[in-house]
């Protein structure tokens, strides 16, 4: 799949609800009104939805949400595509999780042919853990987190930059990332969706981030990239990678090589923008992939340039849905 701009699409994102046991401050308002059942692609939908975009020419696969482990019988859905996995019809499968149900299912997603997570982590504090996710306990993450070690998951921490919040921490999360062997990526805020407060008080960029860093840290950028966003250097000290996802002081979308499907089969082309195409009622409406297979052509046919997101105090969020909906 090539888009107008000639960037080859070849990573699926893939939304498998819209629930999270988290109600994390910056990505859902505390009263959130989740979607019906009806409107849900079952696990079953969602799977041969994944091998149209595969037979497409996807090669990887993320799942998110929502969170991802919290919706029931995620496992069948993470089994069945990671026997596309070992076909060779897909190079990675791999999911961004919250943590919270990693130590029931790390070894089901090992097994499942899983290699890689990541994990949202934004501080290393219970109470600040406890204010910024409004209803999660830092133990349980932590202990998904070492699960998931143990049972031979590569883990990458992605922690969102807070002004006043976690600002104080990064240098305890380089420092704790190298001793458990975990790469970090540290995130912008994104104007996603109303919150609570104003997204300018939380706002911090990265580029302030990172020459603090290297006040403690000797990083040395790198070539390497996972097909995401994200800019690397390497940590001398600890030999671990830290990426930098920077969508507001730099913009990545020349290189952007993904498409989104929400949880009822909204496919969005970019995380910023509200163009969308239904795949719901093609996939629905016949049990062949032909409808499907054109609604996709033509949606990746849309494909912007690239969000424009900007962060200023009367500014409204760049886009009204919020992250858990697309899945970030
Ligand atoms: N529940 C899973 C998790 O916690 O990783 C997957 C979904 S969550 C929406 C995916 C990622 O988006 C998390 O790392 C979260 O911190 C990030 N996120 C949510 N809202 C965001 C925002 N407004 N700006 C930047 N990142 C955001």
């Amino acid at each position: 799949m090539i888009d107008p701009f000639g960037r080859r699409v070849n990573y699926l994102r893939v939304s498998v609800t819209d629930r999270c046991d988290l109600r994390c401050v910056y990505c859902m308002a505390e009263d959130m009104t989740f979607l019906p059942k009806g409107d849900i692609l079952s696990l079953e939908e969602l799977e041969r939805l994944c091998g149209a975009f595969v037979r497409k020419g996807v090669r990887k696969i993320r799942l998110t949400g929502g969170e991802p482990l919290v919706r029931r019988n995620v496992m069948s859905l993470i089994g069945g595509l990671g026997a596309l996995v070992r076909d060779g019809a897909l190079d990675e499968l791999t999911l961004t999780t919250n943590g919270t149900q990693l130590s029931r299912h790390a070894e089901g997603l090992v097994a499942a042919g899983v290699r890689r997570i990541n994990v949202s982590l934004d501080t290393l504090d219970a109470r600040k853990f406890a204010g910024i996710t409004r209803w999660g306990r830092l133990e349980q993450v932590l202990d998904g987190i070492l699960a998931a070690r143990q049972a031979g998951l590569a883990v990458k921490i992605n922690t969102v930059a807070l002004k006043g919040v976690n600002e104080d921490e990064y240098d305890r999360l380089v420092e704790w990332c190298g001793v458990h062997g975990f790469d970090l990526c540290l995130i912008e805020t994104m104007p996603m969706g109303e919150i609570e407060g104003g997204r300018t008080d939380q706002y911090l960029p990265l580029s302030r981030v990172r020459a603090r860093l290297q006040e403690r840290w000797t990083l040395a950028d790198s070539d390497y990239t996972t097909g995401g966003p994200a800019r690397y250097a390497t940590v001398a000290e600890t030999g671990r990678r830290i990426g930098f996802i920077t969508p507001l002081t730099h913009n990545f979308c020349e290189s952007c090589n993904r498409v989104r499907v929400t949880c009822t089969g909204t496919l969005y082309m970019c995380l910023g923008q509200e163009d969308a195409v239904d795949l719901r009622a093609p996939l629905r409406s016949s049990e062949g992939d032909q409808g499907l297979d054109a609604a996709i052509d033509a949606a990746i046919a849309r494909k912007p340039r690239g969000h424009d997101f900007v962060i200023d105090r009367d500014a409204r969020p760049a886009v009204p849905r919020h992250m858990s909906v697309t899945g970030g």
